[in-house]
C-alpha cells in the first residue's frame, strides 16, 4: 500500500501523539531510514515510524492493523536477509530507543531495543561487567539477542538467549506484557531462539558477569599454510576450556590488496597471566603475518572486526553447521576460497563448546546445544559489479561442502531466499511448540517479516 493511499486524517492523529518521527517517501529522511546494514537490500517501505518509547511502538502497530498495512521491525539493522525493512508496508523501527539501567549490585541490566552491542558494553563496562552479545560491534542487540546470540563470553556464559531475565513485549494485540520464567513463560521460550515471531520486544534484561580485561585478537599466517592452520584450529579447539572461544577464518587482507590469509581469533577471558597456555600454543604455531593477540578490555575485542563490515557493503551468506570437520573438508575450503572474487569475502569457522553446549535443547527456542563448528561462506563487496559472482561463490562454496554439514542453520545467519526446509534446520525438534506457541500470541500472523514460523493449525 502507498502512503498516499492512507487516509491523510489518520496518519496526522498518528503524528500527533507520537514522540518519535514518522518518515514517508517524500522525506528528505526517507533515503536514509529505509537502508539497512546490508547494502543488497533496496525496499521502498510506505512509511517509518522512528519509534522514542514503547507507546509509539504500540500505536504504530495499531495504526498499521487497522489501516491493513504490514509490518517489519527493525532493532539494529543488521540482519543479512534484510527483513527489517518492507516493500510498501510500515517499519517499526526501534534503533532510536537506546535507554539502559546497569545494576551492578544485582548484577543485571535492562537495556531498549534500539541499542548495539557497542553501547550496550560501553555502558556494562563501567562496572567491570559484561554478557555474552555479538563479535561485531555495530550489530543489534535485539535481533542478535531474539535468534541465539553467540560471541566471545559463549563458552563460559551461554548464548545471549541464555542470559535474558525477561523482556517487555508489545503483542499482536496491541498488549503490553513482560515475559519470563514465571509470567508468559511459553513467550518467554520462545522469545529465546524464535526471532521476532511473537511480539515487539521493546526492551531486555540480561544477567551480567565480571569481564573486563582479556586476551583477544587474532594471528594471521601466509595462505599457502591455510589447510595446516585450519587442521591446527581443529585440534586446538577440542583442548579449549570454557574461558576461551576460538574462530578459524580464510579472510583477505584489510588493506584492499586482496592477499588471502588464514586466521585464529580468539579471546580468553581470564585476567592474562592466569594461564597462558592457549595463546602460547596459538603463537607458537607456524610462521604468523600478523600478531595481533594481546590482552586488552572486553569491550575492544568485541570492535576489532568492525572495519571489515562497514555500514553499505553488500552481503550475502550461506553458514550451517559443520558435521564433519575432516580433512578433506578443511581442503575443500582452501580450494573455495581461492575462487573467492571480492577481497572482502571470508571462510568463517565458530566454534561452539562449554555452556552453551549444556543448556538442553528444550529450554530454549534456540536448539543447536552440541560442540562443533558453525561454517560460513561470508561474501561481501562494494562494487556493484560483482554481485552476481560474489551470490555465485557463496553458494558454489556451501555446495561444495553440503557433504561435510548437517542440516542444523543457524537462524540468524539465513540467506533472504533460504529455502523452506531451513527453518525445520534452524529450530528441528523445537519447531512444533514454536508454531504452537506463534498460534496463541500471534494467530493471525502479524510477525511474519522474519524467519516466520506460521502458527499451527487451530
Ligand atoms: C557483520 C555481522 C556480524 C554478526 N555477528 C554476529 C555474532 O557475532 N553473533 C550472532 O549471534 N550473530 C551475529 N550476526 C547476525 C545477527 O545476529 C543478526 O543479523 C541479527 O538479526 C541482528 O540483529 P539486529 O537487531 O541488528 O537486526 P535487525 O535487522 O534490526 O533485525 C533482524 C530481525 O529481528 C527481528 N527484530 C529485530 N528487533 C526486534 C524487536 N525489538 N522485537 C521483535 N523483533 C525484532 C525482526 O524480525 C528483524 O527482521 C552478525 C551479522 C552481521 C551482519
Amino acid at each position: 500500500m502507498a502512503l498516499g493511499s492512507l487516509p491523510s486524517e489518520a496518519l496526522e492523529d498518528l503524528r500527533g501523539r507520537f514522540a518519535g518521527n514518522l518518515v514517508g517517501p517524500a522525506d528528505p529522511a526517507y533515503e536514509e531510514e529505509r537502508k539497512v546494514h546490508n547494502g543488497a537490500i533496496d525496499r521502498r517501505p510506505a512509511l517509518v515510524a522512528v519509534c522514542r518509547g514503547t507507546a509509539d511502538v504500540v500505536d504504530a502497530l495499531a495504526f498499521a492493523r487497522e489501516h491493513g498495512l504490514p509490518i517489519s521491525v527493525r532493532g539494529g539493522g543488521h540482519n543479512v536477509a534484510g527483513r527489517a525493512v518492507l516493500d510498501d508496508g510500515l517499519v517499526i523501527d526501534l534503533s532510536r530507543m537506546k535507554g539502559i539501567h546497569v545494576d551492578p549490585e544485582g548484577r543485571v541490566a535492562r537495556a531498549e531495543a534500539g541499542l548495539t552491542w557497542k553501547e550496550f558494553n560501553r555502558e556494562t563496562q563501567l562496572f567491570g561487567l559484561a554478557t555474552t552479545g555479538g563479535v561485531v560491534s555495530s550489530t543489534g542487540i535485539a535481533g542478535l539477542t531474539l535468534g541465539g546470540g553467540l560471541g566471545y563470553l559463549m563458552g563460559k556464559y551461554g548464548l545471549a538467549v541464555d542470559n535474558l531475565v525477561s523482556a517487555e513485549v508489545v503483542l499482536a494485540d496491541g498488549r503490553v506484557v513482560t515475559a519470563d520464567e514465571e509470567n508468559e513463560p511459553d513467550l518467554f521460550w520462545g522469545l529465546r531462539g524464535g526471532g521476532g515471531n511473537f511480539g515487539i520486544v521493546t526492551s531486555f534484561e540480561y544477567r551480567l558477569h565480571p569481564v573486563s580485561t582479556v586476551t583477544g585478537g587474532l594471528m594471521a599466517h601466509p595462505i599457502d599454510d591455510a589447510g595446516e592452520l585450519l587442521r591446527f584450529y581443529r585440534d586446538l579447539c577440542e583442548t579449549l576450556p570454557d574461558e576461551v572461544v576460538a574462530f578459524g577464518a580464510l579472510v583477505h587482507a584489510p588493506d584492499g590488496s586482496g592477499t588471502k590469509l588464514g586466521a585464529i581469533a580468539l579471546c580468553d577471558l581470564r585476567p592474562p597471566g592466569t594461564d597462558d597456555t592457549v595463546v602460547e600454543t596459538v603463537r607458537g604455531f607456524g610462521s604468523p603475518v600478523v600478531d595481533a593477540l594481546q590482552p586488552m578490555p572486553y569491550e575492544t575485542v568485541n570492535t576489532l572486526m568492525d572495519p571489515a563490515y562497514p555500514k553499505g557493503a553488500s552481503n550475502y551468506w550461506k553458514t550451517s553447521m559443520v558435521s564433519e570437520l575432516s580433512d578433506q573438508a578443511l581442503d575443500t575450503l582452501v580450494e573455495c576460497f581461492s575462487e573467492a572474487p571480492s577481497p572482502m569475502d571470508a571462510i568463517l569457522l565458530e566454534h561452539f563448546h562449554g555452556e552453551v553446549s549444556r543448556v538442553p535443547v528444550d529450554a530454549t527456542a534456540y536448539p543447536h546445544r552440541k560442540d562443533g563448528f558453525n561454517f560460513g561462506a561470508v561474501s561481501e563487496w562494494l562494487d556493484p559489479k560483482l554481485s552476481d559472482r560474489c551470490v555465485a561463490w557463496a553458494r558454489g562454496t556451501y555446495s561444495a561442502m553440503e557433504s561435510y554439514l548437517s542440516p542444523e542453520r543457524y537462524v540468524n545467519y539465513l540467506e533472504d531466499d533460504a529455502p523452506p526446509e531451513a527453518l525445520t534446520g534452524a529450530y528441528g525438534p523445537n519447531l512444533d511448540r514454536l508454531r504452537a506457541v506463534k498460534a496463541i500470541y500471534d494467530p493471525e500472523n502479524v510477525f511474519r517479516s522474519n524467519q516466520n514460523i506460521e502458527p499451527a493449525p487451530a
